[in-house]
């Protein structure tokens, strides 16, 4: 089995769609490997683009308060992207794109394993929860397999609609209960299932 820091320059080397072609830097992804969550935002923007690390513009300032409101620092958590490459003038990625750059999240999420996986914003909601609003599911959690899949809205939205601000911080604060649900939970269950709380 490769390790992240293989799989970090498969990305760097990755030729799977054109963004790296408008990139600057690759960005995989960071955390501890053995990480309890794994936050999966959109894309790299200019920021992330510049440093090759994930959210360290104006958003994830932003998530890095909203790690603090539940007394978490980014350095315990994974945060990654659905794709890896910044799309140019930082527009949306675009289908293809996202699938050629899937086999990266598959196996970080292999390597990690983590026990919740927390999607920010529409693109990494359509991959956990296909077909759903993320005004109707943000908040909400599906346990699958021993794992919990939580949406979010993304935290730039935050920036720009005062409204959403309040919903993505009271949807931060629900996380460490479901953790410790999850934690209190025997056996792992295989078939899908709301949580007992939500
Ligand atoms: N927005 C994202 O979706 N990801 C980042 O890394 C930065 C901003």
């Amino acid at each position: 089995m490769s390790s992240l820091s293989e799989v970090y320059q498969e990305i760097a080397a990755c030729r799977r769609c054109d963004l790296y072609k408008y990139a600057t830097k690759p960005v995989p992804g960071e955390g501890p490997e053995n990480a309890e969550i794994m936050f999966i935002g959109e894309a790299p923007g200019w920021n992330e683009d510049q440093q090759g690390r994930p959210f360290v513009g104006a958003a994830g300032k932003f998530l890095d308060q909203l790690f603090a409101s539940i007394g978490m620092k980014r350095e315990q958590v994974y945060i990654t992207n659905m794709v890896k490459h910044r799309p140019p003038n930082n527009r949306e990625p675009l289908p293809g794109e996202i699938t050629a750059c899937s086999i990266w999240l598959d196996k970080q999420i292999e390597l990690i394993h983590p026990r919740m996986i927390v999607t920010l914003g529409r693109h990494s909601m359509a991959r956990f929860f296909p077909n759903r609003s993320i005004s109707k599911i943000h908040g909400t959690a599906e346990k699958r397999n021993g794992v919990i899949y939580f949406a979010m809205y993304h935290p730039a939205a935050a920036l720009h609609q005062q409204n959403l601000r309040k919903e993505i911080e009271q949807d931060m604060l629900k996380i460490p209960a479901l953790l410790k649900e999850l934690k209190s939970q025997p056996a792992e269950q295989t078939k899908p299932q709301q949580l007992s709380m939500f």
